[in-house]
């Protein structure tokens, strides 16, 4: 793995790189972008090639935002830089590849996943940045309502069973996932967690990277955990039917099993783990807890202004009281208007619903139980968030 330091003073490996000072221009280039994007905390570098030019655009709370374009003169050398960064081939410009290394920028260090993807124009690369030094955050921190988040220290409390966070990509279940890991109480207990990829290392905790192209995947590394005889095990995302039929197996035995599952909601789990071929029966025995998940961007609390439309937004709400807020924009934000996300929730312990589930209660039925125990919908807690000022209706409406 490479650092930094070592990449700007390394030679290009190929005559396929530019003139020797167009190389140190690339380099020097590349360098800057990283910094920046380091410090303005983005998770993301997008590097678009364009007929005159490559466009950098950096992810930023969930936003992709333009940070500027390299001229067309440094376009092929820059990108060639970014692949001996990423230990790829650079001689291979046609297919896909993946690469990582490693920046330090202050007391941040940064684990980088580098990818390209041919385009008309060259190939596009992509850098993930990945804060090693992210700080242990609670679930309270991260937006959860108090009841929410006791409800998960309780599932997480049990010796074993199933527990899925759900939600689209980009909706950070694997920030709730390694703080759900760093919630546990893991001694005494072998701890391995299946991940695509590895994206923070915990210390005394065994973690495997899937390998699908070799493989290795979930469903396999999950079959062989289970020989291993783990206490807890962490399965990055339950996409086929083999995976969660051996996750329900798991948590049927006496193992603690945490994943993701791409739906919308909290409930659509239900059918979709019985569309992945779980027999309900199994299903009801084995889960502990579901929680869906989004992110939404925090509104700036230098700027943000009362929402003109106010009254009409409580009152279609059934909110008397509240005084809802709208993102204007300052210096301190960018002119963005929004600074940071927080998630919300929706969270269901499952108990209440084995009956329901065991029985194959369509959606409809499971909502009635959720709204009985006063459960708050991702909607719900997402307006809770809006009246408290940290973030707006529309934003919530967004992510929904
Ligand atoms: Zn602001």
């Amino acid at each position: 793995m490479r650092t930094l330091s070592q990449f700007s003073g390394r030679k290009a490996a190929s005559g396929a790189v530019a003139a020797p000072e167009m190389s140190g221009d690339a380099s020097k280039t590349l360098e800057e972008i990283l910094r920046a994007a380091a410090n303005e905390g983005a998770s993301d570098v997008h590097f678009e090639p364009k007929e005159h030019g490559l466009l950098v655009r950096f992810r930023l709370d969930g936003e992709a935002r333009e940070h500027r374009t390299v001229p067309v003169s440094l376009r092929d050398a820059l990108l060639a830089r970014g692949k001996i960064f990423g230990g790829m081939d650079i001689t291979e410009k046609r297919l896909p590849q993946d690469g990582r290394a490693v920046m330090k920028e202050g007391e941040k260090r940064l684990h980088l996943r580098l990818s390209t993807l041919p385009t008309v124009y060259g190939e596009s690369l992509v850098i993930r940045l990945l804060d090693q030094s992210m700080p242990n955050m609670s679930f309270e921190a991260m937006g959860m309502a108090p009841l929410q988040a006791a409800a998960v220290r309780e599932a997480l409390s049990g010796p074993a069973g199933l527990i899925f966070i759900t939600g689209p990509t980009g909706s950070g279940k694997t920030t709730t996932l390694h703080s759900a890991l760093h919630a546990l109480d893991t001694k005494g207990k072998v701890v391995h967690t299946l991940e695509d990829p590895v994206e923070y290392e915990f210390p005394g905790i065994r973690q495997t990277e899937v390998r699908e192209k070799i493989g290795l995947t979930f469903a396999a590394s999950l079959r062989a955990l289970l020989r291993q005889n783990p206490d807890i095990m962490l399965v990055g995302e339950t996409r086929d039917g083999e995976t969660a039929q051996l996750a329900i197996r798991g948590a049927l035995t006496g193992h603690l099993v945490l994943s993701t599952l791409h739906t919308n909601d909290a409930l659509a789990a239900i059918p979709r783990l019985r569309d992945l071929g779980v027999e309900s029966f199994l299903l009801a025995a084995a889960l502990r807890l579901v929680a869906a998940q989004r992110l939404v961007r925090k509104l700036c609390p230098e700027c943000r202004e009362v929402h003109p439309q106010n009254q009409r937004l409580c009152a279609e709400h059934g909110i008397p009281d509240a005084v809802f807020y709208r993102p204007h924009g300052c210096p301190a934000c960018r002119s963005r208007g929004y600074r940071g996300r927080i998630a919300i929730h929706e969270v269901i312990p499952a108990a209440k619903f084995a009956a329901a589930i065991e029985a194959n209660a369509p959606v409809a039925e499971l909502a009635a139980i959720r709204d009985r125990e006063g459960h708050l919908t991702l909607w719900q807690h997402g307006l809770a968030a809006a009246a408290r000022g940290l973030t707006s209706i529309e934003e919530v409406a967004r992510v929904l």
